[in-house]
């Protein structure tokens, strides 16, 4: 049961890959077929196979022989992490929709923020319209949802002060409707770890340039991955 955990993830995040590729090329992420991108030949089914199409053809196209970016299989690999996670956390059905939805859009909206500092704020749609009904059909507690609203307030401060961009805020904020806003503030703690470790170079030695901005959704992805990681191993040990 484990392996088919951990294929569906690699599965979805292989298409979460794909879609983030397309808008980046505006193109058609429904009905079009699977393309190479230097040959534009259709790829085949089995070798759409995530994860062991890539081993078997060593990271290249069948047909030209190109390359095959390496951050696809990375991303194939994280998406079987987080399936493995999922079933070792036992989550119910509702929570693994909710958790799942949230990782498959905030994951695409975070590689954009890698590249290009900024997101489609549309991708939090369907993660909003989840987190809606959650919010409805389970409401949190009075004092969770306080606790969470003087936090979003906090960080709309920061984004007044435009220190963080509202986009961060938004996943911030219904990243706490679909988990809960305790589970949001570790994750908001996580990922501000995450920015100063990985940003350690540039406090010890502070460049005279223009502060650049740090992108800050993939430290929130990572953050919620990481959480996950932390309680399967609570759970585990
Ligand atoms: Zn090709």
């Amino acid at each position: 049961m484990i392996y088919i955990y951990a294929f569906i993830g690699c599965c979805i995040s292989s298409h979460a890959a794909v879609v983030f590729e397309r808008l980046e090329r505006a193109e058609d992420f429904v009905s079009l077929p699977s393309r190479c991108q230097n040959c534009q030949q259709p790829i085949s089914w089995f070798d759409l196979i995530p994860i062991i199409s890539f081993v078997l053809l060593r990271g290249r196209c069948s047909n030209c022989h190109a390359q095959i970016p390496g951050a696809l299989f990375m991303t194939e690999l994280c998406g079987g992490l987080i399936g493995t996670l999922f079933y070792i956390l036992e989550l119910p059905i509702t929570t693994q929709l909710g958790y799942g939805t949230l990782l498959f859009f905030v994951g695409i909206a975070a590689l954009q923020d890698r590249r290009q500092q900024e997101f489609d704020l549309n991708l939090l749609l369907a993660p909003l319209a989840v987190g809606m009904v959650r919010l409805f059909t389970n409401p949190p507690d009075q004092i969770i949802l306080l606790f969470g609203t003087v936090t979003a307030l906090a960080l709309g401060w920061l984004v007044f002060k435009k220190q963080l961009g509202v986009g961060d805020l938004l996943v911030y904020f219904i990243m706490g409707l679909v988990t809960d806003f305790p589970v949001a503030n570790r994750v908001l703690l996580l990922a501000s770890v995450i920015v100063i470790a990985t940003n350690i170079p540039l406090l010890v030695k502070p460049t005279t340039k223009r502060a650049q901005r740090v992108a800050f959704i993939p430290a929130l992805f990572h953050g919620l991955v990481l959480h996950l990681i932390i309680r399967a191993i609570i759970i585990s040990v």
